[in-house]
């Protein structure tokens, strides 16, 4: 079992006084206790009101879920927070929601394999441009089955030319940038882009793990001090701990985290 986060103040204390310090977490099980229904999950006052004294003193507190960016944003509503939402295909920054740059990347090839897509386009069938990815439509083709034996061969040679994967649905080919999102790649890009020289990350599910690791990952590569703590629950899974260097023994205790951590940058910074 990983050490609680009260026997970890050392390097807690080094974490707050870093002034590129980060703070990054879960949502759901993490900084609110889970309910019966998503709609019903509501994070206290005593964690809004860390959260936003937090952001007062650190470069970036970012939160990454699972839930819609909307959905995220509504029930926290902090100004001056990051929310990523989709695990990690969305954000919301600085006032604008933004696909994941590593998609966003994609949009040239993207036009280019919409373009491509539109000249096979037969009596019935259109393609639909979804933004990050393109689907094309052929229920209506006169005859289906043969427009899509007749065309998969150039869509999929389409995709190819673009480095796009190809993708075959219920009379749909789909077109999706190659892109593996999860909350390890978030957590490092974001570390990245803000310049972030430490770093926590908090999670309590499956989903978080991979963020846990990278934040061991990138620890020892020097990229920067982080460091991961495993939210305990009755019905946590196994390999979350094992993924995190310390632990909180639940929502009320990853609060008190928080007013450490504000304690500890309040003093580091005066
Ligand atoms: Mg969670």
């Amino acid at each position: 079992m990983v050490v609680h986060w009260r026997k970890a103040q050392d390097s807690l204390q080094r974490l707050a006084a870093e002034p590129r310090f980060g703070l990054f977490s879960d949502f759901d099980g993490t900084l609110a206790p889970l309910a019966a229904t998503a709609g019903q999950v509501q994070p206290s006052q005593r964690v809004l009101q860390l959260l936003s004294d937090l952001r007062e003193l650190l470069p970036v507190v970012a939160l990454i879920s699972g839930r819609s960016v909307a959905a995220l944003h509504a029930k926290v509503s902090l100004p001056g927070l990051v929310y990523v939402g989709n695990h990690g295909l969305e954000r919301l920054e600085a006032g604008e929601v933004r696909a994941n740059p590593a998609v966003q990347a994609y949009r040239p090839a993207l036009q280019a394999a919409l373009q491509a897509l539109q000249a096979l386009n037969d009596e019935g069938t259109h393609v639909e441009d979804k933004g990050l990815t393109l689907t094309m439509h052929y229920r209506q083709a006169a005859d289906p089955q043969a427009f899509a034996r007749q065309h998969e061969q150039s869509v999929r040679r389409i995709a190819a030319e673009q480095g796009l994967q190809f993708f075959t649905g219920k009379m749909v080919f789909e077109l999706r940038p190659p892109v593996e999102i999860d909350k390890g790649v978030v957590l490092r890009e974001l570390v990245q882009t803000h310049g972030i020289k430490a770093a926590l990350f908090m999670g309590d599910d499956v989903t978080d793990i991979s963020a846990l690791r990278m934040a061991g990952q990138m620890r020892q590569a020097g990229e920067c001090t982080a460091w991961g703590v495993a939210v305990q629950a009755p019905d946590a899974p196994e390999a979350l701990e094992a993924a995190a260097d310390w632990r909180a023994s639940g929502v009320e205790d990853v609060e008190d985290l928080l007013a450490w951590l504000l304690a500890a940058r309040k003093a580091s910074s005066t």
